[in-house]
């Protein structure tokens, strides 16, 4: 619990400097709703999920977050033209356990990176 709280405070803080609190307090309650009412991931699709990520360049070991506020890595963020850090800045232990869940380099891959097909599947 400390962890998630401690990775939650990060991205709040970064998406408050950036004036984007109210997009990430909707999406941690989202995802709070989802862990807690939602389908669960399997125990071994969430094991693959988390060793996927612990294997990724993305990811955070100290925060075990998908990537870090101000550590970075960081892109050149197509969508906005800006130099961003990678990464949602989830806390994966939590997140690999909800089924819905998806990976960001994932998405931003078009799936040819991040997570495989069996880690994603719902
Ligand atoms: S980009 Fe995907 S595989 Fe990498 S840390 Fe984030 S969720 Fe995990």
């Amino acid at each position: 619990m400390k962890g998630f709280l401690t990775a939650a405070w990060h991205a709040m803080l970064y998406s408050i400097a950036r004036g984007e609190a109210w997009q990430r307090g909707r999406g941690l309650f989202r995802g709070l709703w989802a862990l807690w009412f939602g389908e669960r991931a399997g125990g071994a699709q969430a094991v693959r999920r988390l060793d996927r990520c612990r294997d990724c360049f993305v990811f955070n070991a100290g925060l075990q977050t998908c990537g870090h506020p101000t550590k970075g890595p960081y892109w050149n963020d197509p969508v906005t033209d800006e130099y961003l850090p990678m990464g949602c800045f989830c806390h994966m232990p939590t997140k690999v356990k909800i089924k819905a869940a998806t990976c960001w380099l994932d998405e931003q891959t078009g799936g040819n990176d991040g997570w495989d097909e069996g880690e994603t599947t719902v």
